[in-house]
């Protein structure tokens, strides 16, 4: 359960990151409470990804701070990462480790005293358990995600990532992934779900932040949006107010 006055699960200030020329992110600021879903949407090239790996402690941001749980990501990383889990759209395993020798090796690098009786529970729930024994390498696509997020769940983070979630998943893994972010997000656990897939978004979200070439357009719930960008229209899809949000300033004529 979240303790009162627990710290944000994650937070963002004065976020700015700058590839040489290009700045993919100019000056983000937002709070994930614990227990809140944040759906992070935008274009491509926004700057979703660049977020949540500097969140990660992956890339250094050129300027501001980064916290999991009230840990600053650079200044006290250890205990920052080991409260996080981060799963992007392409997460990589190592080939030539098992399913369950992946648990091991997750539950050794962040010290999960216990692990077995979780993870024959987890690889249960994703349908994996058949797959206990094989190598990575032997993976389907889809079997290949579901390993990268037993792994994630295995330690029992505090805040959690996932970059599209649903790539390669079939019906009954998208239905067990939605069931146990709802699930962990009951106990406290603060999520960021970036994804393309709106309906995902509108499914799954408790909170919305849409970025825009680096800037966050809309920040607050979806009715905010709602009003904000559709009138206030409460059948309004978050597509209408995703196309209105980033539409660009002056439309091109006919
Ligand atoms: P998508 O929806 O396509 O995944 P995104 O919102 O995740 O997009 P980012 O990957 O964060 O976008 O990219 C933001 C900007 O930063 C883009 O202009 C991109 O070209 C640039 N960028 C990202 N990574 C690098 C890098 N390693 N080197 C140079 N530029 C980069």
């Amino acid at each position: 359960m979240t303790q009162p006055h627990a710290p944000p699960a994650l937070e963002v200030a004065d976020f700015h990151k700058a590839y040489g020329p290009t700045v993919a992110v100019a000056g983000l600021s937002f709070a994930l409470p614990p227990g809140e879903v944040l759906g992070l949407v935008g274009p491509n090239g926004a700057g979703k990804t660049t977020t949540m790996r500097a969140l990660a402690g992956i890339i250094p941001p050129t300027r501001g701070t980064l916290r999991v749980c009230g840990f600053d990501v650079a200044a006290d990383p250890v205990r920052a990462k080991g409260r996080l889990a981060y799963v992007p759209d392409d997460p990589r395993l190592f080939e030539s480790l098992t399913v369950w020798e992946h648990l091991r090796f997750v539950a050794a690098a962040y010290r999960v005293a216990a692990f077995e009786a979780e993870g024959e529970r987890l690889l249960a729930r994703f349908e994996l358990a058949p797959k206990r024994d094989a190598l990575a390498g032997e993976l389907s696509r889809g079997m290949r995600q579901k390993v990268a997020i037993c792994c994630a769940y295995l330690h029992r983070p505090a805040a959690m990532m996932f970059d599209e979630p649903l790539t390669g998943l079939d019906p009954m893994g998208i239905r067990t992934i939605k069931e146990t972010i709802r699930a962990r997000a009951a106990e406290g656990v603060g999520f960021i779900i970036s994804s393309h897939l709106l309906s995902l978004v509108e499914d799954l979200c408790t909170r919305l932040l849409i970025l825009n070439q680096g800037r966050a357009v809309f920040h607050g719930g979806l009715d905010e949006a709602r009003a904000a960008f559709a009138d206030g229209l409460a059948d309004a899809s978050l597509e209408e107010v995703f196309f209105r949000a980033t539409a660009p300033a002056a439309e091109p004529g006919p």
